[in-house]
């Protein structure tokens, strides 16, 4: 008989109440401050049981709101942080304070059905059932039908592919590495290949997860003396894949298991899919040996997106939307300008389609432009303080060193203050931070150049033209 151990009600609160951080850090990220602050910041974690989170909000206007808008991504971050929620589910509660008692009567009067994945807690079950607890939960929407293919992910998705659609391990794929930044699609296509196997080939067994995952399951087992038990549920599977291996660097004793579980399973000549935020060679942390071991076969990177390609995701996210129209041109304006990731870029397409939808609008590369102000501006972060320093002071012919001097005559200082206007503008970087930028001046130096480009601009229509051509030459 295999025993598991819960983590306390208490560690389970805490817990939980960080997962619910990260999901609302995401869906800021995901949304921008206006909308998370008008929809999403009242929501408020209620409970979680049998892998369905229940949140509540204050009015039923949200409610139906929020249904039709963000439900999907609140699951869809939910379950990125825990593998083990199959659903979200809002419930209406007004501002005003409650009795406890009512508070648990909104929880305790869902109808069982609303817990679709209500399952009996079975102690066997957890280490019997490859998909269930020891692994992970699949996102429905990640498969290889949804994964567009471009230059910077072909060798990855062509990998996965084969592993994906052989019958047995891939000779030179043991691992299959898969490593890129964050948002590029490592999880999709690792769930692709789980549901491929699971579709064409059910008697083999598929086992994913997150590195974090494997390490909490790791941990429990020791507590609970069970580690016999452990090892041989992970050496049982067939094909094993495990997410965001950086996660066990500097832990030890779980790179020690994961070293033996990773040994066991290649000498049973076992399919393994790993995935990184860096090379194996790369990883720090990692001991020596394992970065070696998973190095052994397909080392396979995810490069950062190419216009072409975030086009291709934008056109078919876009098919899938029933009914919304987007013009061309405002793809293209978006996969020109949300250049981070995939994540970042898809976030920016449903609060265009969001917005447009909330005020009954058609969507315009204004409208787009408005509506993405904060995340374009994080976007092009990628200008710096030293590009604008050098485009301003070659455009008025003076030298780069000038910008960082004490000089005051205006053939010197006015461009000095376009520049430090330009960073303000362009740059996320804090007055301070620019001032240093400029030869160590103060920061009120920097506040005062931007307040003076302000007024000449308006007074003198010449300089504010010049003003924005160097803003254009610097966003291009
Ligand atoms: P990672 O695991 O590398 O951080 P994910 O696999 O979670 O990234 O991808 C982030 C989001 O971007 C997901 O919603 C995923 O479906 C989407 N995505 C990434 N790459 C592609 C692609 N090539 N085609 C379609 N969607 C993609
Ligand atoms: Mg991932």
């Amino acid at each position: 008989m295999i025993r598991t151990v819960k983590p306390s009600a208490q560690e389970q609160k805490i817990l939980q109440q960080q997962r619910w951080e990260n999901v609302r850090e995401r869906l800021r990220a995901a949304y921008g401050e206006a909308i998370f602050n008008s929809w999403l910041a009242p929501l408020k974690l209620a409970d979680i049981k049998n892998g369905q989170v229940m949140i509540t909000v204050p009015t039923r206007f949200m409610r139906e709101w929020i249904l039709a808008h963000y439900i999907d991504n609140i699951l869809r971050f939910w379950s990125n942080e825990d593998r083990s929620i199959h659903a979200v589910d809002i419930f209406v509660r007004p501002e005003a304070p409650m009795s406890h008692a009512s508070r648990e009567q909104i929880i305790s009067s869902l109808p069982e059905t609303a817990m679709p994945f209500a399952q009996p807690q079975n102690d066997t079950q957890h280490y019997s059932d490859a998909e269930g607890h020891l692994g992970a939960s699949l996102d429905p929407r990640y498969t290889f039908d949804n994964f567009i293919v471009g230059k910077p992910n072909e060798l990855a998705h062509a990998a996965a592919r084969r592993v994906a659609e052989s019958t047995s391990v891939v000779e030179g794929c043991n691992p299959l590495f898969l490593y890129g930044g964050v948002g590029l699609g490592k999880t999709h296509l690792m769930h692709a290949i789980a549901w491929n196997i699971r579709r064409t080939q059910p008697k083999r067994k598929v086992l994913y997860l997150s590195a974090e995952k494997f390490m909490y399951q790791f941990v429990r087992a020791l507590r609970n003396k069970d580690t016999v038990s452990f090892k041989e549920q992970f050496r049982s599977v067939d094909v094993l894949m495990i997410d965001d291996v950086q996660f066990i660097s500097g832990k030890d004793s779980t790179q020690e298991e994961f070293f033996h579980t990773f040994n066991a399973l290649v000498d049973q000549n076992k399919q393994l899919v790993i995935s990184g935020d860096r090379s194996p060679s790369d990883l720090d942390g990692i001991e020596e040996r394992v970065r070696s071991r998973l190095g052994w076969g397909l080392v396979a990177d995810i490069h950062t997106t190419s216009f072409e390609l975030r086009l291709g995701i934008l056109q078919s996210k876009i098919e899938k939307m029933q009914g919304i129209q987007v013009p061309e041109k405002v793809l293209e304006f978006l996969a020109h300008k949300i250049t981070s990731n995939v994540r970042e870029l898809e976030g920016a397409l449903n609060r265009v389609v969001a917005h447009a939808t909330l005020v009954g609008t058609s969507i315009t590369l204004d409208s787009t432009q408005a509506v993405l102000y904060d995340l374009l501006r994080a976007n092009d972060r990628r200008i710096t303080i030293d590009d604008i320093q050098k485009k301003v002071a070659g455009h008025f012919n003076i030298k780069v060193a000038d910008m960082h001097s004490a000089r005051r005559s205006v053939a010197i200082a006015r461009p000095r203050q376009i520049a430090m206007y330009l960073s303000k503008k362009l740059t996320s970087k804090s007055l301070p931070e620019i001032g240093r930028k400029f030869g160590g001046k103060d920061h009120t130096t920097v506040m005062h150049a931007v307040k003076r480009i302000d007024e000449l601009s308006k007074k003198d229509p010449e300089f504010a033209e010049d003003v924005e051509l160097l803003m254009r030459m610097l966003q291009s």
